[in-house]
């Protein structure tokens, strides 16, 4: 089963673990601690994934509370963090039956949820990760920014087929105005890895889907050269409106769209 996580180092200090093409997390190794940032669906053993690479002490950081991120925290029992504002999307997806079954299955438990916050560094020798709230596909999703290296790690908060159709997903302006107060990260990361990726994407992927999200909110997506068309998804059907030529989307519903900031 383990051979379902795919490894590839991508920098000195990184590997991209794979989930079968279903969800992607990441080992980052300093001098004296690792993170793995996303632990995947818990199929397969990712904790002995990441040991086969590292002795060093281990925490894990989820991006946000999905099943597809923090499932294989049933692998670890070290510190597992994630923003409280998703405790309770976290709690529901472990309802999931599926998740009930492989928990009995194994006859493992998840390890509890520690706090993480906005402005939180976690310090792995020589290398240096800041958490930064970043509100939208999920309440409390977070992006963690790798200093030295000018990473930025972004979850499902940003990619290029972002869900903002889910009901624990923010309204659309809401979440453009979380994307314009952290826009000071643009000058303190070069390259991003989201939470589905095969490899870096350049950072400017954080201001082509701020302008398409506020091209979408002033257009209501009926602009002339781009407007949305229907989206299919196992809940139904919700809009996509294309913020790239590459084939990037921002998926949404209309209520995400009328639905004012409170
Ligand atoms: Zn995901
Ligand atoms: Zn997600």
């Amino acid at each position: 089963m383990k051979n379902r996580i795919k490894v590839k180092k991508i920098d000195d200090c990184i590997w991209l673990m794979d989930d079968n093409g279903e969800a992607t997390g990441y080992l980052v190794c300093g001098k004296k601690k690792a993170v793995v940032i996303d632990t995947m669906n818990g199929i397969a053993n990712v904790h002995s994934v990441v040991r086969e690479i590292t002795d060093l002490p281990l925490i894990v950081v989820n991006t946000h509370g999905h099943c597809d991120h923090i499932f294989g925290n049933l692998y670890f029992d070290c510190d597992c963090f994630l923003h409280p504002d998703d405790a309770k999307i976290a709690a529901k997806h472990m309802r999931f039956p599926v998740f009930v079954r492989l928990c009995k299955e194994k006859k493992i438990e998840m390890p509890p949820f520690k706090t993480i916050k906005d402005g939180d560094e976690i310090d792995l020798g020589g290398l240096t990760l800041e958490v930064i709230s970043l509100p939208g596909h999920t309440p409390g999703g977070i992006c963690l920014l790798l200093k030295e290296k000018r990473v930025l790690f972004t979850g499902d908060s940003i990619n290029h087929h972002l869900w903002m159709q889910l009901e624990e997903s923010l309204p659309l302006k809401t979440f453009f105005e979380n994307l314009n107060k952290i826009s000071w990260v643009t000058e303190k990361a070069d390259r991003i890895l989201h939470g589905h990726a095969q490899d870096f994407d350049d950072i400017s992927l954080f201001n082509e889907l701020r302008s398409g999200l506020e091209e979408l909110i002033a257009t209501r997506g009926k602009g002339d050269t781009r407007y949305s068309t229907d989206y299919k998804w196992f809940g139904g059907i919700a809009k996509q409106y294309p913020f790239s030529n590459d084939g990037s989307v921002i998926c949404y519903s209309d209520e995400k769209l009328d639905c004012h900031p409170c």
